[in-house]
């Protein structure tokens, strides 16, 4: 990649994390926590935030370089789609010098984490419907509602819980940020049996009139879907980079293990069935960074409109691309693309959760068929 697209800095990012996560394989099943603050401590997980309070400085561009490299090295970190991404980012931007003082050092030190939820049971996709609703008890907030999917919630300090206010229950979505403890209480959580061989855990969650004092909004009642956006463009161009990881890991295991293993009396490699399938999947990957990129840049340049569309593009990309590429990982390994040992199965399920989520598939095709198009509104 020319340094047009990628600065020499970046370039030295990406070797300096890669040469990092490939020293520490994941071990299926253990704690991530001790890879996590060991990233913290030089600098990788807050290099999004900015330096007053701790951070690197940087922007999402960096921060989703970071990811990517540790998903090429076998070994991502979920929680910094969320924590660093959705939950650094919206604080900066409309958090009180209280709340920044109080998470965001902590935050990019790695001593804290954050979840984020605001997927609900009824609502799905469309998160208009949302119905976790806030209202006012003399300074307080009474918080009641239900979320479902969210991650990493009994490893973080506190979940951003995405809600309305009372008055708001109708018609558009005027969404609110609250930080809620983890042993808030009236705050339950249930994990939710996922078939994904992953340590960050996905839980439905039960809020009861969880009572939160004032300073836990975070940002303006009335800010609307600005806010919500500051976080979400993030969430969907590392959501990219976690797939484009993902992605490159798999295709680096296909290609080595093409290039060594003889059946007939050549490589199987040399097999063009299964040498082109390889070159296309590494050519999708190579397209879902430049947009993920782009996209990247646009967040960071301020510009939120032009990465709205973006990082829905990447995201997109990026899914499409690492499907495709875990899938012909694995038939590049024959059967043993199915056993333990390879460790490639597994991810068949792993890169179908870029598929649906932080957005489906589906609903990101209607965005552009709607926002880019101007084609009609079918729902
Ligand atoms: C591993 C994992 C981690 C997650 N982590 C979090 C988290 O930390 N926090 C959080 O809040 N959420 C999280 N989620 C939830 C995720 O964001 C949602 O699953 C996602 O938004 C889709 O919502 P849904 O599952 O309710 O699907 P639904 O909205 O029910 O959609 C089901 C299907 O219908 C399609 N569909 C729906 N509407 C339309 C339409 N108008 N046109 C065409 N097709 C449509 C969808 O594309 C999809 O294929 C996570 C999910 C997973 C799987």
């Amino acid at each position: 990649m020319t340094t047009l697209i990628e600065s020499e800095e970046h370039k030295a990012l990406r070797e300096a994390v890669a040469a990092f996560a490939n020293n520490h394989p994941r071990t299926p099943g253990t704690d991530n926590r001790p890879f996590w603050q060991e990233a913290a401590k030089l600098g990788y997980i807050g290099v999004n935030l900015p330096e007053a309070y701790g951070g690197g400085g940087g922007g999402i561009a960096e921060l989703s370089l970071v990811l990517e490299e540790m998903g090429a090295a076998g070994n991502p970190l979920l929680m910094m789609i969320v924590s660093p991404a959705i939950c650094g980012t919206v604080i900066s931007r409309f958090g009180t010098e209280a709340q920044k003082r109080e998470w965001l050092p902590a935050l990019a030190d790695g001593s804290r984490l954050m979840a984020f939820g605001i997927t609900e049971p009824d609502a799905g996709s469309n998160s208009h419907r949302i119905t976790t609703t806030a209202r006012r008890d003399g300074a307080d907030w009474l918080l009641t509602g239900r979320k479902v999917f969210v991650s990493g919630v009994d490893i973080a300090d506190a979940t951003l819980v995405v809600g309305r206010t009372e008055d708001a229950r109708t018609g558009k979505l005027k969404p609110c940020l609250f930080i809620v403890p983890r042993d808030a209480e009236g705050f339950q959580r249930r994990p939710i049996d996922m078939e994904l061989n992953a340590v960050e855990k996905q839980f439905e969650l039960v809020l009861d009139d969880v009572r939160l004092p004032a300073d836990a909004l975070v940002g303006d009642e009335d800010a609307g879907l600005l806010q919500l956006f500051a976080g979400l463009n993030p969430e969907r161009v590392m959501t990219a980079a976690f797939a484009i990881g993902m992605g490159r890991h798999a295709l680096a295991r296909a290609v080595e293990y093409a290039r060594e293993r003889t059946v007939w009396n050549a490589p199987i490699g040399s097999h063009q069935a299964i040498a082109h399938p390889l070159a296309q999947a590494h050519i999708d990957l190579e397209l879902a960074r430049l947009m993920t990129q782009k996209a990247a840049h646009l967040y960071d340049a301020g510009d939120d409109t032009g990465a709205g569309e973006a990082a829905n593009m990447a995201k997109y990309a990026a899914a499409e691309a690492c499907v495709k590429a875990v899938d012909q990982a694995v038939h590049t390994l024959g059967g043993n693309g199915l056993t333990r040992e390879y460790g490639l199965a597994s991810l068949i399920t792993a890169a179908r959760v870029s598929r649906i989520a932080p957005v489906s598939r589906e609903m990101i095709l209607n965005y552009v068929s709607h926002q880019t198009l101007g084609l009609p509104k079918s729902y």
